[in-house]
């Protein structure tokens, strides 16, 4: 993963301000509100609102460990294979597709996959649980796992699934997208980065997707046991928000920094083609980020609390964007 510049520190947790001729108003005068001119505070829950999925943070780290069990998976592993077959036989249940294509990197050409998980909702539109698997290729030659980086998305990506299984969401469609190829070859671009994502972006901003993603929450090393969510200026504000209340609904508000961080990762190309985006990160992994992109990201820097706390608001957050 990801380039990152901090910005000076910003206070995020009030949200955003209230313009009076936005959603409330409108809503007031009984005129169809749009979608864009809505308002974090507008998706505050309503009493009717069906509670959130209950996920488990154990199930999740115990995911997140049985996959990294699998070794590195690097593009063209063996281990990478393994992992594709171990993600795609945990989601009975679920319409999947692989989105398989070949590309050139800055380190030659490889085979990708993209894989989704669509599970079916009530309402008209999609709702894109998102995070990469494959481990970063520079690092291929060594022990790295990246039990937090690509390992922990993947184990809470995968507990949901198990959950929706057996109980359909009653609001917009839900579909889990585990990217390939989010990791640098060489050293991290907006070139040589994110190959699964610009591929998928392209694919479905011409074949009418991207229209109807409402939002696109990307989950990236959030397994970290000293967990703390970044406020990223490359995320779609309004949906950012979203994200940030449903955390302080949930009690859950040391989790998110005050800081704000611009983020580069898989998020990104599906921004560029009209879809709001949040990306619910760490980027400070271990003293010093000491973990990060080392032999050092393994299970035991992870927990079950970080994952529950990930879990519950993205749940709450899914819950908030049903409202509209
Ligand atoms: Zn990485």
């Amino acid at each position: 993963m990801i380039l990152a510049v901090l910005l000076a520190a910003t206070s995020l947790l009030a949200g955003s301000c209230r313009d009076t001729k936005m959603g409330g108003q409108a809503e007031a005068q009984n005129q169809p509100v749009k979608r864009s001119e809505l308002h974090a505070e507008d998706f505050d829950p309503k009493p009717d609102t069906p509670p959130a999925l209950k996920i488990s943070g154990q199930r999740a780290y115990q995911n997140l460990k049985d996959f990294v069990a699998l070794g590195p998976r690097p593009l063209g592993s063996s281990g990478h294979a393994k992992a594709e077959q171990f993600i795609v036989s945990h989601l009975d249940g679920a319409q999947i597709e692989q989105d398989r294509f070949n590309v050139q990197t800055a380190a030659g050409p490889f085979a990708m996959d993209n894989i989704i998980a669509k599970f079916p909702g009530r309402k008209d539109g999609i709702i894109v649980l998102a995070g990469h698997y494959d481990t970063n290729y520079p690092l291929r030659n060594t022990s790295f796992v990246g039990a937090n980086d690509g390992g922990s998305n993947v184990g809470l990506m995968l507990e949901i699934a198990s959950q929706l299984r057996n109980h359909p969401s009653e609001g917009y469609s839900i579909w889990l997208l585990f990217t390939d190829g989010e990791e640098a070859t060489v050293a991290w671009t907006d070139e040589d980065s994110v190959y699964g994502s610009k591929h998928l972006a392209k694919k479905w901003a011409q074949d009418g997707t991207a229209t109807k993603i409402k939002a696109f929450l990307l989950l990236d090393m959030i397994g970290d046991k000293d967990l703390h969510l970044e406020h990223d200026t490359n995320s779609t504000p309004w949906l950012l928000d979203v994200v940030t209340r449903a955390g302080q609904r949930l009690g859950q508000q040391s989790h998110f920094s005050t800081r704000s961080n611009t983020i580069s990762d898989d998020h990104i190309p599906f921004r560029e083609v009209g879809i709001p985006v949040a990306d619910i990160i760490d980027l400070d992994y271990g003293f010093d980020n000491l973990y990060h992109h080392t032999t050092q990201d393994t299970p035991d820097k992870c927990s079950a609390e970080s994952l529950q706390v990930v879990a519950d608001v993205v749940m709450e957050t899914i819950r908030a964007l049903n409202t509209h």
